[in-house]
């Protein structure tokens, strides 16, 4: 009978998503000592990344090799991960709610006709299984779902999920994967990064996000500026993503990415339904906005009511003066 967790562990140019060791930390903490815990690292030379994945405490790592792995694809990474399963034969698969997470298990859940929920922000463990918590409705409702089949599927939004603490003695047992051959219809041959998210969005534990109160897509080395200060990443509405002025891997909300960093800083937007559901699980959100009336401030830990274009560059000046300290 399926049984314990298959998490499968996201790894980009050798370096592992830290949103899939929140995943795997999630799988070992509702396994706890009862159920196995298997972690599937896929790509081209990536054994080095074990020491890593041993850290969130898997009992069994298997490592699929191969040079045609070295890029993502959803075939060949779907014949790696439905090999693992078929030798685990886990009742849960779980992965990060990244565009690779939200890509791939869907596919493969398909194959095994088996349950799929994405984008889930709470486990919880009852007599007979797992439940899980996904946000409905941009947000407004949350769901909690129980799991039939056998075998189910299960995306976990990145910056929810805690890290586990590293045990020194812990050796996961490391084995190779052999993987039968996919049918490739497609071969990525090779990836252009377009170089303009220095860090990631949805994985970034600091946000300053623009909205159209920026007025124009020339001020965005105000708001680049105090993301430099930060550590953060820079974030946008859809209306100035729609508008042209930058590019849609930024866009929070609905329609864009979901995030939860520790702190969210909103400079002249609204606070549409469709932005919050993008946001609103942040740990501490602050908006700037000129309007008192503002639906942002109602979802706000602290609202500064002000020009953006005032107040941004004093506390961008605040926070060189504190780092230079
Ligand atoms: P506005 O609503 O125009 O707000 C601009 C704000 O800036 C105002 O509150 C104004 O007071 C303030 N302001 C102006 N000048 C200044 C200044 N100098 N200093 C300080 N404040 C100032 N939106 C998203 O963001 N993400 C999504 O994923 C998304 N998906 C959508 C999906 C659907 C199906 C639909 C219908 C809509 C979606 N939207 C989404 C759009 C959403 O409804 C809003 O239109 C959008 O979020 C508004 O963007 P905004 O806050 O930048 O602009």
């Amino acid at each position: 009978m399926a049984n314990g967790y298959l998490v499968f562990v996201e790894q980009r140019n050798g370096q592992l998503r830290k949103s899939s060791l929140e995943a795997l930390s999630e799988a070992r903490k509702q396994a706890a000592g009862n159920a196995p815990v298997t972690a599937l690292v896929v790509g081209d030379n990536v054994k080095a990344l074990t020491v890593g994945i041993n850290k969130c405490k898997p009992d069994t790592i298997l490592v699929a090799e191969a040079a045609h792995f070295a890029n993502y694809s959803t075939e060949s990474y779907a014949a790696a991960l439905s090999d693992a399963i078929k030798q685990v034969d886990p009742r849960y698969v779980l992965a990060a709610n990244t565009a690779m997470g939200k890509d791939l298990l869907p596919r493969v859940a398909a194959r095994f006709d088996a349950a799929c929920l994405t984008d889930v922000v709470e486990l919880r463990s009852a007599a007979d299984g797992l439940q899980a918590v996904h946000p409905m409705y941009s947000g407004k409702a949350r769901g909690v779902f129980a799991f039939k089949s056998p075998v189910s599927f299960i995306t976990l939004r990145p910056n929810i999920f805690a890290l586990s603490e590293h045990e020194n003695g812990h050796h996961a047992v490391i084995q190779d994967l052999a993987v039968s051959p996919a049918k490739e219809r497609a071969v990525v041959k090779g990836i252009k990064a377009s170089g303009a998210s220095k860090i990631e969005l949805s994985e970034a534990s600091v946000i300053v996000s623009g909205g159209r109160g920026i007025k124009g897509p020339e001020n965005w080395g105000v708001l680049q500026n105090l993301c430099d200060q930060l550590g953060a990443a820079l974030g946008a509405s859809r209306a100035v993503v729609d508008a042209g002025w930058i590019d849609h891997q930024h866009q929070v909300g609905q329609t864009g990415k979901v995030v939860s960093p520790q702190l969210y800083i909103a400079c002249g937007i609204s606070g549409a339904i469709q932005h919050l559901a993008g946001m609103s699980s942040s740990k501490v959100i602050v908006a700037i906005n000129k309007d008192p009336d503002a639906p942002i401030f109602k979802h706000a830990t602290y609202g500064i009511v002000g020009d953006v274009f005032d107040i941004v560059p004093k506390l961008t000046e605040e926070l060189k003066k504190a780092n230079s300290n």
